[in-house]
């Protein structure tokens, strides 16, 4: 039997590489190394699997450097290792996409370099079918996996373009209004923040989560929070503990991250000029942060032991799904902080926050609280980090959680204050509402809030017709 094309077993790697993003188990890992483009020779993949198998999973046997290969050889099985780590980092980047994905697997396999005319088509059919998977797919959460299957469109045939007859041009028609009609359901697993979404605004959801509607211009600090993100779980994967290494250590090693990171996503920043505020905002921002780490770490000593922790849980009959920023556990009581950054908007008290809570307005730090509880941890503090000001100092929003919480105090500014397992409780019957009506109800009506308050920093202001007016604006004509 001949071997499959180039371009087949190219396609095959890449979707290879988005299912070990889907789930980065030793086997996918081991699939991979084992495929053509992965940068390993067949014999030395196969020495890492045999040495794996002896000893432990292939990434610790490559980064244990028991693998009896010369120096080019573990040279190679160490950059395969560091290209995984970016994939599996590219992928849980906030707001990543099947295209970044791909771009993110080209890059860390150099997939590009040498790339012949056949290989090259492979890729660009590759990169066509990601940005349909995107645009079909809508914001919010996704599947590699999903995308891996699209990709097995041109993963058996060669070349892509042949496949598919030239549309020939049709000339248009009178204009007919489309029939009204339900949308598609585009998930099965439900986030927190597009609940939130929701609740807040049933159009503004489904703006993002139906039509993927491009959101307005200068509306979005996302790549900033993106990039910042991404370093914060770099560096606390390097460094659980704020007493693992001196602070100048600390600081240059964020400091390091924080590049890296906005260099990854330099290419989402529209300007140059752009790209340089946004990377010195985040460089200042993170000392204020190390700062914070710093001194919370000696009052209470505590370690990190997870961030952009994966969660997926079942509740009510409903799937969701989500990441949690960071996960503390207190070295003296044992019990859970869960930890959610905020480069964004963020409430101005303790109180505010609960308040959200309590009108639905926000449902994370609640549903991650039941998501760890259901893991069995105790969780007893849940608190937002702010990280959009570099000129002031971090001073996070925190909420213990107690039994039943006095009522709130509406005007205290105190950053700190409680919430009661009950308040938390009906937050998370709310979802699982939502969520069912998302998923059973026909999808056929999404009105606009009456909430002014909602559209001030709504992505879809400048083309939302239907938002209501600002209050001052309501008797003033
Ligand atoms: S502008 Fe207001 S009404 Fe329109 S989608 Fe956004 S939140 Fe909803």
């Amino acid at each position: 039997m001949s071997a499959p094309p180039l371009a087949a077993r190219l396609a095959a790697f890449v979707c290879a590489a988005f299912r070990y993003a889907t789930a980065p188990s030793d086997a996918n890992a081991r699939r991979l190394i084992a495929k053509p483009y992965s940068g390993v020779s067949r014999a030395s993949a196969r020495a890492a699997i045999a040495t794996a198998a002896e000893r432990g999973d292939l990434r610790s046997a490559i980064s244990g450097e028991r693998i009896p290969l010369d120096r080019d050889a573990v040279s190679a099985l160490r950059r395969f290792a560091a290209a995984l780590n970016d994939v599996d980092a590219a992928y849980r980047a906030q707001g990543s996409t099947a295209h970044e994905l791909l771009t993110a697997v080209r890059l860390a396999f150099t997939l590009d370099a040498g790339a012949n005319q056949s290989e090259a088509a492979t890729l660009a059919g590759l990169e066509r079918i990601a940005a349909e998977f995107d645009a079909a797919r809508g914001n919010g959460d996704w599947d590699a996996s999903d995308a891996a299957d699209a990709f097995r469109r041109i993963a058996t045939d060669i070349p892509p373009d042949r496949q598919r007859p030239q549309a020939q041009p049709r000339p248009l028609g009178p204009h007919r209004a489309e029939p009204a009609a339900t949308v598609a359901r585009p998930r099965t697993h439900f986030s927190a923040s597009s609940l939130g979404a929701y609740a807040e605004c049933e159009r503004k959801w489904y703006y993002r989560y139906v039509c993927a509607a491009v959101e307005d211009k200068g509306s979005s600090a996302s790549f900033y929070g993106s990039a910042f993100h991404w370093a914060l779980e770099q560096f606390h994967r390097e460094f659980p503990r704020a007493d693992a290494a001196p602070r100048d250590v600390l600081q240059n090693k964020l400091d390091g991250w924080i590049q890296t990171a906005f260099e990854r996503f330099r290419a989402r920043f529209e300007t140059n000029v752009e790209y340089d505020l946004q990377t010195r905002r985040a460089r200042r921002t993170a000392r204020r942060y190390l700062d914070w780490f710093i001194e919370r770490s000696r009052a209470h000593p505590f370690t990190v032991i997870d961030a952009e922790a994966k969660i997926e849980l079942e509740m009510g009959g409903q799937r969701f799904k989500g990441y949690i920023d960071r996960l503390d556990r207190d070295d003296a009581t044992g019990a859970v902080t869960v930890v959610d950054y905020k480069t964004g908007w963020i409430a101005e008290s303790a109180e505010q926050y609960r308040e959200r809570i309590a009108e639905f307005s926000d449902f994370q730090l609640p549903f991650y609280y039941w998501a760890r509880t259901m893991q069995g941890d105790r969780v007893a503090r849940l608190a937002l980090v702010p990280l959009k000001d570099a000129s002031r100092d971090v001073a996070p929003i925190e909420l213990e959680v107690v039994p039943v919480a006095a009522p709130a105090a509406r005007w205290s500014n105190a950053t700190t204050g409680t919430i009661g397992i009950d308040e938390l409780e009906r937050a998370k019957v709310k979802m699982i509402e939502l969520a069912r009506r998302l998923a059973d109800e026909p999808l056929d009506r999404f009105p606009a809030t009456d909430d002014p308050d909602a559209c001030t920093f709504c992505a879809y202001r400048n083309a939302c017709r239907n938002r209501p007016l600002r209050r001052e604006e309501r008797f003033s004509a």
